[in-house]
């Protein structure tokens, strides 16, 4: 807990483990990043968040991009009075005026704005700058089973935040030519906040995103990435589907908007995957907290 005075570190830690000796358990936070652009990060993420919703996982989507697509995408229409991310970020005020009911069951979100661009310049002059989010979701964390974090096509300050509050990111690659690229500069990356700002960061996994099973491209690039990420890439598949593309403009997420798609199919394989990780690491069940399944 750097930046944060030894005694204090010591007596959050100590409150953390009764905690958990309680049953408690704290949202596993993961970070949807790669700093390619329009390789599937925010259709990841609002369309995870959704499915673990459904899946009776009380989930929070925190929108951490200045183009807000995440929250456009998960139903909220432009509001200029509209609280966000930056206001708490930046301004300081309390998480509970700015987290919103979705339209689906258990999904809260934590809404952009265009202002996030401008926070990630007024974050450098910051203290603790870089630990900013992960103050602010440590708070709220026994709230919720999952936490999924949307972020920027660039690895500024504010993906730093993300990766810094996260536990575990994970990284959508597009099955295309050239889908390697930026790939080692994002693993350097992680590596240095690994050393650094967050070594607990794992990877939560690799998605092939936009795989289309026709083309040999697709494939091919599908068997590259296996054999050179091994398992850490999701079993999960998500093909390349139009109904994954439409679904934004009518602001919902996949399950509402088709469920009967290749899309949907996928998102929910993901989340079953990612609370079957969840599940095995803590040893006790994500899913039982919950349904008493
Ligand atoms: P940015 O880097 O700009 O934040 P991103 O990585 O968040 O982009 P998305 O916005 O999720 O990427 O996707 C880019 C475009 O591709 C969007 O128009 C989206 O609707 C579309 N898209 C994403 N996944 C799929 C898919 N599996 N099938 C078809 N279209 C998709
Ligand atoms: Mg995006």
């Amino acid at each position: 807990m750097a930046g944060v005075p030894r005694e204090t570190s010591c007596i959050l830690s100590a409150l953390l483990l009764s905690f958990h000796e309680l049953g408690g358990s704290l949202a596993r936070i993961i970070a949807v990043a790669n700093q390619k652009g329009g390789v599937g990060k925010t259709t990841t993420a609002v369309n995870l968040a959704a499915c673990l919703a459904t899946s009776e996982q009380e989930t929070l989507l925190v929108d951490c991009d200045s183009q807000a697509n995440a929250t456009a995408a998960i139903g909220f229409a432009k509001d200029p009075s509209r609280r966000t991310l930056y206001h708490t970020l930046i301004l300081n005020e309390p998480f509970d005026r700015i987290v919103q009911k979705s339209q689906v069951d258990r999904l809260d979100v934590v809404p952009a704005d265009k202002n996030l661009a401008g926070a990630a310049v007024e974050l450098v002059s910051a203290e603790n700058r870089e630990y900013k989010l992960k103050t602010i979701l440590n708070e709220i964390q026994a709230r919720y089973k999952f936490i999924v974090l949307d972020c920027p096509p660039a690895l500024d300050l504010l993906t730093l935040n993300a990766l810094v509050a996260a536990n575990a990111v994970l990284v959508p690659i597009q099955c295309e030519y050239l889908a390697l690229e930026g790939v080692s500069e994002l693993l350097d990356t992680l590596m240095r906040i690994r050393r650094t700002l967050n070594p607990g960061l794992e990877i939560e996994g690799i998605l092939l995103t936009m795989f289309d099973e026709r083309t040999t491209l697709s494939r091919q690039v599908a068997t590259d990435l296996r054999s050179f990420f091994g398992t850490q890439v999701f079993q999960s598949v998500i093909s390349r589907n139009v109904r994954l593309a439409e679904a934004p403009s009518f602001g919902k997420p996949i399950i509402l908007y088709d469920i009967h798609s290749k899309g949907a199919e996928g998102y929910t394989q993901l989340a079953q995957e990612v609370i079957a990780n969840a599940e095995k690491r803590t040893g006790t069940g994500a899913r039982s907290a919950h349904s008493g399944a």
